[in-house]
């Protein structure tokens, strides 16, 4: 209790958002077990009862917070009846702080799923549904279904949506008070309901209440990623395949130069001759290039920078991108439209057919957009800061159920990277000597092979579990805990994974806890501390013995990306084959990590200032074209032709009229919108112009948004009273087939990979020291600077809106 009292005064000094003081809710937990105390002999319908009443009393009127401590024992109570497992305190401490609007970190195997069963419940009392959104489908699935019982014992129900329902399935099942889907799924949804022309269109209720699984996941590693909805037009002809080409000629160090750590590809003077000389374009660097300089950039990018079997593979003859995070191919995933089609491009394959974008939202946007947001994970407490930053949300930690018996060891340095990968084989083969099972964790399929290779070569037998046999996960994890066993595993084996000690086989477990439990080796430190803790996390789950450790190289990824070189003395990176053992090499290595992790952090501060004023606007746009489709507000622009309008009456009828115009001006409304979220991409792209200028980019972009979302209103109107005059009287009904911009006769949904581009403006905008600013000021912003004209062309007001290959939006 001290000690608590101690650590939450710290962390109250340091501004920290962390709870670690579970005591507080010790009241509410006495008074869950003090209702519960009533219901263990009481009949199932007595329940059913029970849940019924709670619902009429938050019907009239009753806050929810009243009803919490009975609705908690009530499933509590229904949970033991259903699923044999009564939630610990622990759990109930976690599901007080879920409802309270916290993110919970709760270690992997405490039982996270049950736990947020019983908020859940609690707030679909309001019949205003409840949204789990899990880390894959799969989950979804499993989830409602397992969790299932619980909620159906009080009168209930509960859905999963998956990917590949109809939308009357949707409907269906974001009626019910319960819904597990992915956020992904839930964001499509939400983005066609936002194309819908009339309300039966539109699948989900008003948002209410998501509860997030692996919540840092999905609220910070995958925060920006847009959902993107896209329509059916003509396929345009690509450059791409002939740019591909053209790059494919130049010569590295002649041509183009990668920055020192290979994150970044600029043309050379030669190479940006070579490629005018190719293209016959003229100055590459002239205003009228714009978009073609974007495409060569984007060719040149997937050439040197877009790496296969590390950054994507290639896959039934299609791009998959793998997942930096966890490893995984990431289903519909694309990375944006110039630089796909770049990609595609330079491998050979077929492009995709092209669709304008129709709409876009990020998962972070999405998450906003509920009024009561949780969330629950592993490992939050690093990423505390993040969210309170974005989203409002305090993190607290719940202690385990048991403690927890793995051993955390301290890294093992090396100067170079070949020692640290013999070094990792050796001890491999030392644990793998004494029956106990491995599991190594690496940070590309690359090196997850090259190790394997290694492996086999010193005679040890192993599995490997990537992005691209990942159909085998299930059978691979089951055995990974097994005596002897050996598995080398991307980032994959992180998240989710349950490694059970003794593999399949119960009888096993004794032993292999005996000698130690599992022994999980990283082969290297991500970016992310809390990757690396979920790594660690595979081992020792629900008080099983177990072990991890990192092996490093001076000459790994992040020591390089943090330019230790540059920190420490020469002598420090003389070749040695005995781990270093030097206090101020191990205190650089451990402080990359954190440096890179605050660098990436600013970046995702900045551009979510940047997307702020849009976000506001969204929101805005969206009541308008909500209350537009409900009907709560009226349609009124043709009022202002009112003889073409009394024309059509005569023969349709008001009615017809009414809802005609209001259907034209959905379209309209919705395309005014799309030519505004253009028009800020340019201004995001001009931005750099505006540092270069010595205005401040932020107020610069920021007023310019501003300026061209007040065009909206003027805009729509002329569209719609235009749309007027091609409305066609067909008897009684009305033709609107040639009137206003046209609904999309398909669409399709995907996500956008992290942009290489964005993250670059981030760089560049989080300021000065970054390589980046340097090299894209010298090499792409000085000739542009020359025609200054430019800047007043992207600021102006009424600067005509350029349109740009790959947001395609008319
Ligand atoms: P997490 O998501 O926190 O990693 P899960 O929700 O997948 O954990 O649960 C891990 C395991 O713990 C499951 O096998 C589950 O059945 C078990 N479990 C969870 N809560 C309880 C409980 N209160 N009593 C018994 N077993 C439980
Ligand atoms: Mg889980």
């Amino acid at each position: 209790m001290k000690a608590s009292v101690w650590k939450q005064f710290v962390a109250r000094l340091q501004g920290s958002t962390v709870h670690h003081d579970v005591v507080r809710y010790g009241p509410d937990v006495e008074a869950v077990a003090a209702f519960e105390h009533d219901l263990a002999h009481r009949p199932d319908a007595d329940l059913r009862h029970s849940a019924d009443d709670l619902r009429r009393r938050a019907r009239s009127g009753a806050p929810l917070g009243s009803l919490r401590h009975e609705c908690f024992a009530l499933v509590r109570e229904a949970a033991r009846r259903t699923l044999g497992q009564r939630p610990f305190d622990e759990q109930v401490m976690a599901a007080l702080a879920l409802d309270d609007g916290s993110v919970v970190e709760m270690q992997t195997g405490e039982g996270k799923t049950l736990a947020a069963v019983l908020p859940a419940a609690l707030n679909a009392l309001a019949d205003r549904g409840v949204h789990v959104l899990t880390f894959n489908d799969y989950l979804a699935d499993r989830d409602a279904a397992w969790m299932g019982p619980a909620y159906r014992i009080l009168g209930l129900t509960v859905s999963a949506v998956q990917q590949g329902m109809t939308p009357e399935q949707r409907h269906a099942a974001y009626r019910a008070d319960v819904t597990y889907v992915t956020a992904r799924e839930a964001g499509f949804d939400h983005l066609r309901d936002l194309l819908a022309t009339d309300p039966g269109g539109v699948v989900h209720r008003p948002f209410h209440f998501a509860l997030v699984d692996e919540a840092d996941s999905l609220m910070i590693d995958e925060a920006r990623v847009p959902l993107v909805i896209a329509g059916h037009v003509d396929r345009e002809t690509s450059r791409a395949p002939r740019l591909a080409a053209i790059v494919a000629s130049l010569a590295p160090g002649l041509h183009f130069d990668t920055d020192e750590y290979a994150r970044d590809v600029e043309l050379t003077d030669a190479g940006i001759a070579q490629v005018e000389r190719h293209l016959e374009c003229g100055d590459l660097h002239a205003a009228d290039n714009l978009s073609l300089l974007t495409e060569v950039n984007c060719a040149l990018h997937a050439r040197v920078l877009l790496r296969r079997d590390i950054d994507y593979i290639v896959r039934d003859g299609r791009i998959q991108i793998v997942d930096e995070f966890t490893g995984r191919v990431m289903r519909d995933r694309h990375w944006p439209d110039g630089l796909q089609a770049a990609l595609e491009s330079k491998e050979g394959l077929d492009r995709r057919p092209d669709g304008r974008i129709l709409g876009s939202m990020t998962l972070q946007s999405l998450l906003r957009g509920y009024p009561k947001l949780s969330g629950m994970t592993g490992t939050a407490s690093e990423a505390a800061e993040e969210l309170h930053r974005f989203y409002g949300l305090h993190v607290v930690v719940v202690p385990t159920h048991r403690p927890v018996a793995r051993v955390d060891r301290s890294d093992v340095v090396f100067t170079h990277r070949q020692v640290k990968e013999r070094a990792i084989v050796e001890e491999i083969r030392r644990a793998h000597g004494s029956g106990r099972p491995v599991l190594a964790g690496t940070a590309t399929i690359a090196e997850s092979e090259q190790l394997a290779a290694r492996l086999r070569d010193a005679g040890i037998a192993c599995a490997v579990l990537n992005a691209k046999n990942d159909a085998e996960e299930a059978v691979i994890v089951a055995r990974a805990g097994a005596p002897g066993a050996v598995t080398i595993s991307t980032n994959m084996a992180g998240r989710g994974t349950d490694i059970r000690l003794g593999g399949e086989r119960e009888e096993e477990r004794e032993r292999v806890a005996s000698l130690g439990g599992l022994y999980v080796i990283g082969t290297s430190r991500h970016e992310s501390r809390r990757v690396d803790r979920q790594l660690r996390g595979r081992a020792g789950r629900q008080g099983d013995p177990g072990e991890s450790r990192f092996f490093v190289s001076l000459e790994d990824d992040l020591p390089v990306r943090y330019g230790i070189r540059g920190l420490l003395p020469a002598r420090c990176f003389e070749r040695s084959e005995a781990a270093v053992d030097n206090p101020v090499v191990l205190r650089e290595v451990a402080r990359a990590q954190r440096i890179v992790e605050g660098q990436n952090f600013e970046i995702r501060r900045t551009l979510a200032r940047y997307s702020a004023v849009l976000e506001q606007q969204h929101r805005l746009f969206l009541d308008r074209r909500g209350a537009l489709l409900s009907g709560e507000l009226a349609p009124d622009v043709w009022q202002q032709a009112p003889q073409r309008r009394a024309a059509l009456e005569a023969v349709a009828g008001e009615e017809a009229v009414v809802a005609a115009e209001r259907s034209v001006t959905l379209r309209c409304l919705d395309r005014a919108w799309r030519d505004h979220l253009a028009r800020c991409a340019d201004l995001r792209e001009g931005i750099h112009l505006v540092r270069l200028g010595g205005r401040d980019p932020l107020t610069a972009y920021t007023s310019g948004a501003i300026q061209s979302f007040s065009r909206i209103d003027d805009e729509v109107d002329a569209a719609v009273l235009e749309a007027l005059e091609n409305v066609r009287a067909d008897g009684p009904t009305l033709d609107l087939s040639d009137a206003g911009p046209k609904a999309p006769s398909s669409t399709w949904t995907y996500l956008v990979n992290d942009d290489p581009f964005e993250r670059r403006f981030g760089t560049m905008l989080t300021g000065p020291g970054g390589v980046t600013v340097a090299m894209y000021s010298a090499a792409v912003l000085t000739p542009l600077l020359l025609s200054w004209g430019l800047i007043e062309r992207l600021f102006g007001r009424g600067s005509r809106h350029r349109r740009l290959p790959r947001r395609d939006v008319h």
